[in-house]
Order: structure tokens, then sequence, then C-alpha cells
């Protein structure tokens, strides 16, 4: 059960909701959900921005990009003005999450603060680009997967007016704005991913906890891509990225469980889905998706009892047929290269010569996991 008002009833997958949370510090939470394309079987629902209303009211997230509009008219409905917000703020720098962003800063006199490394990845390098043909997309963007057709069209203006924001660094993860919200660094869906926790009250954690669905994790070989920009102030961030990130991220979500059992846990998708609403126990939710990469893991090792594949075949063999539809291969190929890098610091699988991954006869994985130290410093 949760303490939800509601003020504005949208569609029964949670498009155009707006709910109102008191906290007992007197805070209150709103949550606005703005609309995303429909993602057919592997739809998101919309995305969950929150504001923070104390005495210096933030936002939290900007929807998709052009949503940004949508957001400043569905605050209306709230007890705040636009002009009332002094900070935005950022879950993780996917187009979901920052899209409404450069039409938000503009049209509010609110400051934009951001991850250290959200601000180096949104801008573009054109000298440095992988292949020519991205110059002008940001640096997080490069390794995209989705046909250059399809960015040119739908990404080239979210690229520019991401290149022209104005930003604050957040250094140190200081929250700046209110001495009760502490930041949690959650890197592994996205190498800058942030959550917002709120006294012992709340927790704004983006995607890397959702109901019912489970985030991509990115992959360890996104990162020597962006290798070559990091300025010297930045540590070597390989940590960041891939798998293992991602499960360090839960050991360190399913402690704070532990910590503060009865935080009210805010999802950036699923609040309200297919007519119901999505609750997460902060421990049981985290350990539970750590449970269930163990189990991809199990039947990855599986497929590969026939002999060595490549992700594409893995995928093939592993999802079911309508996942795999238009870009659904791409989706399903991504989550198991994730896995396979995974497996291969386990010393479950190797490379062929011919690409292919290899079981080498171990299914070390299960205690891999469990060596695996939220309390490193990557
Ligand atoms: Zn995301
Ligand atoms: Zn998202």
């Amino acid at each position: 059960m949760n303490d939800f008002e509601i003020i504005h009833r949208g569609d029964s997958n949670g498009n155009q909701w707006i709910i109102r949370l008191p906290l007992p510090s007197g805070r209150t939470l709103w949550g606005l959900a703005t609309e995303n394309i429909y993602g057919g079987d592997w739809d998101l629902g919309p995305t969950w921005n929150y504001i923070v209303q104390g005495d210096h009211p933030f936002l939290i997230d900007t929807g998709r990009f052009g949503m940004g509009g949508r957001l400043l008219k569905m605050m209306k409905q709230t007890d705040l003005e636009p002009g009332d917000l002094k900070g935005i703020f950022l879950t993780h720098g996917h187009e979901d999450h920052d899209g409404g962003l450069p039409e938000l800063a503009q049209d509010t006199n609110a400051s934009v603060w951001v991850h250290p490394l959200y601000d180096l990845l949104r801008c573009s390098y054109p000298s440095q680009a992988p292949p020519v043909t991205k110059e002008d997309f940001s640096a997080s963007c490069w390794h995209c997967f989705m046909p250059e057709t399809f960015t040119r069209s739908h990404c080239r203006e979210y690229h520019r007016q991401r290149d022209g924001l104005k930003t604050n660094r957040l250094e140190g993860l200081r929250f700046p704005l209110d001495g009760a919200v502490h930041l949690h660094h959650l890197p592994g869906h996205c190498p800058d991913a942030l959550a917002y926790q709120i006294g012992s009250e709340a927790l704004i954690v983006g995607d890397t906890l959702l109901p019912d669905i489970t985030p991509h994790p990115s992959q360890e070989a996104f990162y020597p891509l962006i290798q070559p920009l990091l300025p010297p102030e930045f540590p070597p961030l390989s940590g960041w990225y891939g798998l293992r990130a991602y499960i360090r991220s839960l050991k360190r979500l399913a402690a704070l469980g532990r910590e503060f059992p009865r935080m009210q846990v805010l999802p950036a998708h699923r609040l309200f889905y297919n007519d119901r609403w999505g609750t997460i126990e902060l421990g049981k939710r985290s350990e539970e998706i750590i449970e269930h990469h163990l189990q991809r893991c199990a039947s990855i090792l599986e497929v590969l009892k026939d002999g060595p594949q490549t992700a594409e075949e893995i995928a093939r063999a592993y999802y079911q047929p309508k996942l795999l539809k238009g870009f659904g291969i791409k989706m399903a190929e991504n989550e198991i290269k994730s896995h396979l890098e995974f497996l291969e610091h386990s010393g479950d699988i190797h490379w062929t010569t011919e690409g292919k991954a290899a079981s080498t006869g171990k299914a070390d994985f299960e205690d891999y996991i469990r060596r695996i130290d939220p309390d490193q410093n990557t």
C-alpha cells in the first residue's frame, strides 16, 4: 500500500498521471508521468519525473525530448509555479530522462545540476567521434546500436540542444539545495546513474530499480570509446560500465534497504502500469534483480552446451520470438553481450577466434557474484 493522492488520473499505463505524496518531514513529493514512444514488448511505460517541494523546490528528470513544455503544463496542477523551481537534476543521461532538459532550463530560472560524467558525455567531440558520421552526436550515444538513418532523423536536434546546455557539476556528489538529500552513485545501467535519498523517507531511484522489469545493463566495451575524452581529474572509470557495475550498485541498494526498510522507493518507470501500482521494497527488489541476472547467466551457459555461439545466436535461442521483432533483436543481443562480459570475468566462457562465446565447462558465476564487493570504490 502507498499513500499517494491522485491529482490527475491519466491512462491505464500511467501516462499523464500526477500524484502527490506528503512526507513526514513536511516536504511534499509530486510525481508527473510524461509519455514515451510505445516500445511494444519492450515497453517501459511513461517516465515518472519527480518534484520535491520543500524550502527550495527541485525537479528530478525531465521526460523525453519535447516533453519540457508538457511538464510545465502539468506543474499547473501542483501547488508550484515553474518560477518556484530552484534546481533541475537527473537520475541519468538517457533521452527519456534528460530530453526535456534544454526546454525546461530555458523556460524556468532553475539552475541545472548534473553528474560530472554526464556533463562530459552530453557534449559532442567532432574530431574524436569514432565514425566520422557520428561527429555531431553526444559522446554518450557513440555506442548506440540504432541505425544511423533513425538517429539522424530522431536525435540530431536532441544532441544539438544537449551540447548547448548550461550546467553545474555535482562535484563530490554533494546536493546543493537541501541538506537532507543524499546522493548515491549507482553505475551499471548508465555510468552517471544517481539516486536521490530524501532523509529516511524516500528514494528516487531512476531506472536502477523498476517494478516488474529490469533495465538493460551497459557494457564494459563502451568504456574504451569514451576513455580518451576523460580529463586528468577523472579517475579511470572502467568499473562504471557493465553488469559487474550494476550488480555492485544493486548490492549497495540492498544494504540501503536493510538500513531503511520503510523508505518509499520511487522508480522512473512503471510506478503505475497495467492498471496497478508497482510497489518496490528496496532490499527485496534489489536481491530479486541480482537473482534474475544469476538465472540469465545460468540460461546462457545452458545454451552454450550445444557449442560456441555468437551473442545474436544466443539471443535467438534464449528470447521469445515476439521480443526479437524489429529492433528487439538488437536489445536482446546487447543484453546477452553484457552477460557474456560477466561470464568471461567469472571464467565460465571464453571467446573463440571466430568471435563466438564458448563454455569453459565451469559455472563459477554465482560465486563470482557473491564476491563482488559493494564498498569497492570504482
Ligand atoms: Zn535509462
Ligand atoms: Zn528510462
